[in-house]
């Protein structure tokens, strides 16, 4: 090993984990030179010497899964290549279900298996009990086995790919700390560390449970916090065997696989015991945590109770450490938002072995690409990390739901229970006296639906039609039908201002952002291959001066791509206003009548026509009122100073009680968003797909000049587009459709749902998703096929809609 650091390098990785070593091994195959991976004691001491290298391949999206998939097969050849084995044995993994709502769970993950090509096989009680010979299968409703998910020794692995890296030309060194960084304009220009200071180019952050702190010197938001994780093996117990599947009992929060003839048993439980919240010791390196019997004893029954051989086995051994959770479960990758060529690569809730190899081929490829060319990862960007996520009493309280959470029952709509009441509208009293629900997004509460006097707001969850479905058909058909209000002051704000301001936006939407003042333009972000990074309004206030809005869960996200995107020493000053403004949207056949009763605005199409915006009173306020409707009908969405929002909803509120006014949720936005065909960031369009595929090209406007994306779109225009967009809905009035759920074409598997709900006011599940055909998609080919959606395991046949089921043509929605 190379004992001198170099004083000048490109590329600094910091952390010797799997996750680090997964990153300086890809980098090496996409051709980057002059790498260096620095570990402050031994490789592997964090928490990767203690994972049970389980390789799970079945993940929640497609981006997870592919991950996995890649991870699974590198770790099967890597010691081919390296000369070091992995230890990857192919196993299979088999998912028991002990209730009825857990075999529904797992109908719903069997669906989505298919959908995303995971091999699964339901397999009986008979088979169950012959591959897993030790298995109480009292109480076992349904097992299913996937045959291709297999067991690594974690640290071999990490070795392995650490081996392919030096191969590589990496050079690691060991026993050197990273202490502190120099910034230079916006980027990190050396690591200062122990052995002395190394100038660079690119930073990558790959140190698991100490992330959080390193984060913090630079000013960037890393919000994990550790927890104690632990497993426990016993020595040889008759019937366990060699490569016997893994097994997975998420209503008893544990995992059971084949070590050395005995059993290795661990868990994820809610309540898990935090740790690390000053810091993680300076002297950790292989550290194990004292047990706490009192703590583990629940899941010790539990398991006992499935494997009643466990009762009389002899424990050889309990590790207890600790693994970093995120607030949500979710890695935390990417280029860190504000700083240039800092990545990072951490927060791994105890998933870091099954995907290292795709974390670290994603990193390589950022830091190579500038962008993850595989394959977007929105869920797991660090650009959904805003900075009050490192408050550490949030972080402390939320942490310990995450563990529990990963095997826990994935209700639609399940809402986390910790850390809440974080962000609030300012309406967020009025709206809880008027009976919401909340749920939480990226901390905001936002009310999903409301519940009529005298019922409890509060979800019961299920996989079928939940409590709160007959009061969201309610909203939903009073937006159709009469008017409604929702509170969306989640929607992020931002002014760009200055005499570059306009040829800035110019230059990255699609859309022509030189309209008249007053005018809103519903525009995209693009990225050079003409890929969607954002789907925003721009309005423009002064000839200098614009307004732009986009979802409050992407507002880092965009801020950051917008900032990125103003050169230096342009006149363009850019700030984020959000907490400056609520949003209620008036919405409904009836919205200018009620408008007109607390205005006295000419609110006529002539004086006020859609897609135009300006200042009103209303009551005693004067929001911004823009001529929009996410919802497909006639109706303003208005923009009001928080410490106005209050006096304006109760004049909307009290003018409104003779038209009916209803309060809506977020949940019946969704769906009436859904009947009208109104795409979604990021389910329906991402940056992996342009707007000419989803159907937005009237939002790109050629002749306007040069723009992001420009070329790549004009290129797809004249080659023909090879998949689209399109819309379904179910014919059988039954089933509830959400996400990923796979589409059959002449029955054979082609597509999934981008995103689905109830259509209310259609009496069917509506979805969408992209139908691609080899050669340039036609549309008589779309219209040809017979099309059917796997939901919960049974394919109900769909109707393909080229436009929205739903459209009022003008009628009413431009009136
Ligand atoms: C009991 C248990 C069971 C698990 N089972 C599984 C499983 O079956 N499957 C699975 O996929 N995952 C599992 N995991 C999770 C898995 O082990 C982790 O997700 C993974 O090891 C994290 O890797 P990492 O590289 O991010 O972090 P780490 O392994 O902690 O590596 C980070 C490294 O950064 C170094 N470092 C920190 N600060 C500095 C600094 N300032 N300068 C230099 N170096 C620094 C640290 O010393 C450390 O070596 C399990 C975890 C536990 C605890």
């Amino acid at each position: 090993m190379t004992k001198q650091l170099p004083t000048h390098t490109k590329v600094v990785i910091i952390g010797g984990g799997i996750i680090g070593c997964a990153t300086a091994y890809h980098l090496t195959k996409l051709g980057v030179k002059d790498v260096v991976l620095i570990e402050r004691k031994e490789m592997t001491c964090g928490t990767t010497w203690a994972a049970a290298g389980l390789v799970y391949g079945l993940r929640g999206t497609p981006q997870m899964v592919e991950m996995t998939r890649y991870g699974s097969e590198l770790y099967q050849e890597l010691g081919n290549e390296t000369g070091h084995p992995t230890g990857f044995v192919k196993t299979g993994c088999i998912n028991i279900s002990t209730n009825e709502e857990r075999r529904q769970e797992l109908e719903v993950l069997r669906s989505l298996a298919d959908s995303l090509g995971v091999e699964n096989l339901q397999i009986d009680m008979n088979e169950l009990q012959e591959r897993w010979p030790l298995l109480n299968t009292e109480g076992v409703l349904s097992a299913f086995y996937m045959p291709n998910d297999g067991v690594v020794n974690p640290v071999d692995t990490a070795m392995s790919l650490a081996a392919g890296a030096r191969t590589g030309g990496v050079r690691i060194f060991e026993d050197t700390e990273v202490l502190d960084f120099e910034m230079k304009n916006g980027q990190v220009i050396a690591v200062k560390t122990s052995k002395g200071d190394i100038q660079c180019e690119t930073t990558v952050l790959c140190t698991g449970m100490w992330s959080r702190e390193l984060g913090r010197k630079l000013g960037i938001s890393v919000p994990i916090h550790a927890c104690e994780h632990w497993h426990f093996i016993t020595l040889p117990i008759e019937g366990a065997y060699k490569g016997m599947p893994y097994m997975r009992d998420p209503e008893g929060h544990l995992y059971y696989r084949e070590e050395v003839g005995g059993l290795l048993i661990g868990g994820f439980e809610y309540g898990a015991k935090i740790y690390g919240t000053k810091g993680i010791p300076d002297d950790w390196s292989f550290r194990e945590l004292p047990e706490d019997m009192d703590h583990l004893e629940p899941m010790m029954q539990a398991a006992i109770k499935r494997i009643p051989a466990l009762e009389t086995a002899e424990i050889r051994r309990i590790t207890n450490t600790a693994e970093s959770f995120t607030f949500d479960n979710m890695y935390i990758l990417g280029e860190a938002p504000g700083i240039r060529k800092f990545y990072t690569a951490c927060g791994m809730n105890s998933s870091g072995i099954l995907c290292g190899a795709g974390v670290g081929k994603k990193t390589a490829e950022w830091i190579a690409h500038g962008y993850p060319a595989s394959g977007h990862i929105w869920e797991a960007d660090n650009r959904r990390c805003f900075s009050w996520m490192m408050n550490i009493n949030w972080l402390k309280d939320r942490a310990p739901e995450t563990p529990g959470n990963l095997f826990g029952t994935r209700y639609p709509f399940k809402q986390m229970e910790t850390g809440r009441n974080v962000r609030m509208s300012a309406l967020h009293g009025r709206l809880a006296e008027q009976g919401a629900c909340f749920g939480q997004l990226f901390g905001w509460e936002r009310a999903n639906w409301f519940a009529p006097e005298g019922v409890e707001p509060k979800y019961e969850y299920s996989f079928g039609r939940q409590n709160w479905f007959e009061y969201g058909a309610a909203e939903h058909m009073a937006a159709r039908e009469g008017v409604g209000i929702y509170d969306l002051s989640s929607m992020a704000e931002f002014i760009m201002q200055g005499r570059d301001a306009l040829s800035i936006l110019q230059s990255i939407c699609g859309n022509d952002i030189d309209a008249p003042v007053g005018k809103v333009v519903y525009t995209q972000l693009l990225n050079d291959r003409g890929g969607i990074e954002a789907d925003i309004t721009v309005t423009k206030l002064k000839e200098d001066k614009f307004f732009i809005v986009t979802a409050g869960a992407t507002a880092l996200r965009d801020f950051d791509y917008i900032e990125r995107a103003i050169p230096e020493g342009a006149h363009a000053f850019f700030i984020d206003v959000s907490s400056a403004y609520a949003m209620l949207g008036v919405m409904g056949p009836n919205a200018r009548k009620l408008l007109e009763k607390v205005t006295n605005a000419d609110l006529s199409s002539e004086a006020f026509p859609f897609g135009t915006a300006k200042e009103i009173a209303v009551g005693y306020a004067t929001p911004l009122a823009m001529r929009m409707s996410f919802v497909g009908e006639l109706g303003w969405e208005l923009y009001v100073p928080t410490d106005f929002a209050v006096g304006m909803f109760d004049a909307l509120m009290e003018s409104g009680k003779d038209l009916d006014v209803k309060m809506i949720g977020l949940h019946a936005v969704d769906s009436l968003r859904l009947e009208r065909g109104f795409k979604h960031w990021p389910s329906d369009i991402d940056p992996e797909s342009t707007p000419l595929e989803a159907g937005l090209g009237f939002a790109v406007k050629f002749n306007k000049g040069d723009f992001r994306g420009k070329k790549a779109l004009l290129k797809q225009k004249q080659e023909g587009l090879k998949r689209r967009l399109v819309m379904f809905t179910i014919d059988d009035a039954e089933p509830l459709i959400y996400q990923e759920e796979p589409i059959y074409r002449n029955g054979e598997l082609v597509s999934s749902n981008t995103h689905g709900a109830y259509g209310h006011y259609l009496g069917a599940s509506v979805g969408m998703c992209y139908l691609e055909q080899a050669g340039g998609i036609k549309e008589e080919w779309i219209k040809e096929g017979s099309y059917e959606i796997g939901v919960n395991g049974i394919k109900y046949p769909i109707t393909i809609h080229l436009a929205a089921p739903y459209d009022p043509k003008g009628e009413r929605a431009r009136m």
